[in-house]
């Protein structure tokens, strides 16, 4: 699928992926109810954790040449995998002078199928809605 309106752009040292995602930056300077912008803060919405390898038993496998137990290639002996953690990084996190952090992904054309997830989990996570704004017109609407 064609990306739509992926121009990069750098504001205040900032990369934005998009036209719109900079425009919303410009917005958020512009009010004066917000104490603080991060840009691009980065959530753990799932830590890392292992899983016991389905190549082997304890690390162990039976070598095809001489059967004997060899070392699980996989696992490198160890019996147990790793996996990373899946992190999301909204575009925007808002301290507003009054109430709660908000969190904003702006969205200048489509969103991908994978993003409703991402943000079903963030929202379990961080017990915050997720809010996705795009410009119509000039104003910004929430999606
Ligand atoms: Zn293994």
């Amino acid at each position: 699928m064609a990306k739509i309106n992926s121009v990069k752009t750098t504001i205040d040292g900032y990369e934005f992926d998009s036209l719109t995602e900079g425009e919303f930056y410009k917005h958020l300077k512009s009010r004066n109810d917000v104490l603080k912008i991060d840009v691009h803060p980065s959530f753990v919405l799932m830590n890392a954790f292992q899983i016991s390898c389905g190549r082997c038993t304890g690390g162990c496998v039976k070598s095809p040449k001489t059967g004997k137990q060899i070392k699980c290639k996989r696992c490198g002996g160890k019996g147990l995998i790793t996996r990373q953690p899946w992190t999301y990084t909204p575009d925007f996190r808002v301290i507003w002078k009054k109430g709660s952090p908000s969190y904003f992904d702006v969205k200048g054309g489509f969103k991908d199928a994978k993003f409703n997830y991402v943000k079903k989990m963030f929202e379990y996570r961080y017990c915050r809605e997720l809010l996705v704004v795009k410009q119509v017109k000039g104003e910004w609407k929430y999606m």
